[in-house]
């Protein structure tokens, strides 16, 4: 069985996630200390800047959907009343939540997430996030605030800059009774600062994949991205990418192959199926195929933020996200992206309860099969609820995509 490479940064990575999850449950026992829930792409720069600890439940459901949990806590939570069709991470979190389980017990003896006094969300990537606070609002009877951002945005102008800032400063000013104390403005900036750093690095690291033969492969990024997406804003992210990038440069320097012998490159649109990714890392390999770069893996790029400007860049760097964005810019991106990358073909996850990110459903992937010249695609699973997900069906369509990028040579 063909085995990934292993990225010696990696080594890293369990100590600085133990260290993120002790914190915020450090920051819940100490009656001094304040704790924030925010969204994987929400606003954590404002929050660090009242200096609460900052916990992401997207984070904490990948996390049962890596260890094949959630599948099993998915059915707590539709029993009270959270259809089996809305987001799967929302799901799978509320019913564990429901059931008393969490993966951080057993990982680092701690027994419940952290009861937050605060969730913060922004409404950019979905509005299930916001439903899935509110639950845990409701539940704790603590305040959920968020950011209402604008959908499906053709060019960014600075009428929508200025309204989510707009929106940003009034958060600000709820949250400053929920902290107890006024916005601290040069941690915010510093924030913004090393959050705009890491996401540079990130970028840099991710940007490796340009390379032929490819240094890294999406399902390396799905494992090095969690400091971007939990640990933004702080110097340790900062530390973790430096070191991966010149690790990562060395491969490129001396031509290290994240795959042997790369035949293929593939764009990967879409989510992860979190469950899923060694058996299809592992396929991919054997294949001699490099699932190059992922939309998913650069939704968290925020090169626009700016520490001279905290509001209005955080205002544009999650209003420029690829999520928010209307079709005819998500397919110049993709095809910006294939071609930077080189990707033969693009293979599209319709991902079963997240529609937001499944971008195969209105014609994208013909749209662009064409103007590319390259073949597509699309296998249906989601990102937790392994019941949507057929391993064999999509073992057999991935041999057979493959074949046909082979004959298109
Ligand atoms: S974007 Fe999709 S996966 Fe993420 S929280 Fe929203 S519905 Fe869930």
């Amino acid at each position: 069985m063909a085995e990934a490479k292993k990225i010696a940064a990696a080594k890293n990575m369990k100590k600085i996630m133990a260290d993120h999850f002790l914190g915020v449950d450090a920051a819940v026992k100490d009656p001094k200390r304040k704790v924030a829930w925010c969204t994987s792409v929400g606003p954590a720069e404002l929050l660090q800047g009242f200096g609460f600890e900052v916990y992401y439940p997207e984070n904490h459901s990948a996390i049962l959907g890596s260890i094949r949990k959630a599948t099993d806590y998915i059915p707590y939570a539709n029993a009270a009343g959270y259809s089996p069709e809305i987001c799967s991470y929302l799901t799978a979190d509320v019913g564990a939540f429901l059931q008393g389980y969490t993966p951080l017990t057993r990982a680092y003896g701690i027994e419940s997430v952290p009861k937050p006094d605060v969730l913060v969300y922004n409404t950019n990537q979905c509005r299930d996030v916001q439903d899935w606070f509110m639950w845990y609002a409701r539940h704790w009877d603590v305040p959920c605030l968020g950011i209402e951002t604008h959908r499906n945005v053709g060019e960014v102008t600075s009428e929508h800059v200025d309204s989510i800032a707009g929106q940003l400063k009034n958060l600000a000013s709820e949250l400053a009774r929920v902290a107890g104390q006024p916005l601290d403005m040069d941690k915010f900036k510093e924030s913004v600062r090393l959050s705009q750093r890491c996401s540079e690095l990130w970028e840099k690291v991710l940007r490796t994949g340009t390379s032929k033969p490819s240094a890294l492969t999406f399902f390396d990024g799905t494992i090095h991205m969690g400091p971007a997406v939990v640990l933004r804003g702080l110097p340790v992210a900062v530390e973790y990418y430096e070191n991966l990038l010149s690790e990562l440069k060395q491969r490129v320097d001396n031509q290290v192959a994240a795959v042997e012998e790369e035949q293929h490159r593939i764009y990967w649109e879409g989510m992860p199926i979190w469950g899923k990714l060694r058996p299809l890392s592992e396929q991919f390999l054997e294949l001699k195929t490099c699932v190059v770069a992922s939309t998913y893996c650069n939704s968290w790029i925020f090169n626009q933020l700016d520490p001279e400007h905290p509001f209005e860049s955080m205002a544009r760097a999650y209003t420029e996200l690829f999520i928010v964005r209307s079709d005819p810019v998500k397919e110049d991106y993709i095809a910006r992206m294939c071609e930077e990358y080189q990707a033969d073909g693009i293979l599209y996850h319709d991902a079963r309860t997240c529609p937001n990110n499944s971008n195969n459903r209105y014609g994208m992937a013909q749209r662009l099969s064409d103007r590319l010249g390259t073949p597509h695609l699309v296998i249906d699973g989601d990102l937790n609820d392994l019941r949507c997900y057929s391993e064999e069906q999509a073992r057999t369509n991935i041999e057979a995509f493959v074949e046909q990028l082979a004959q298109g040579r």
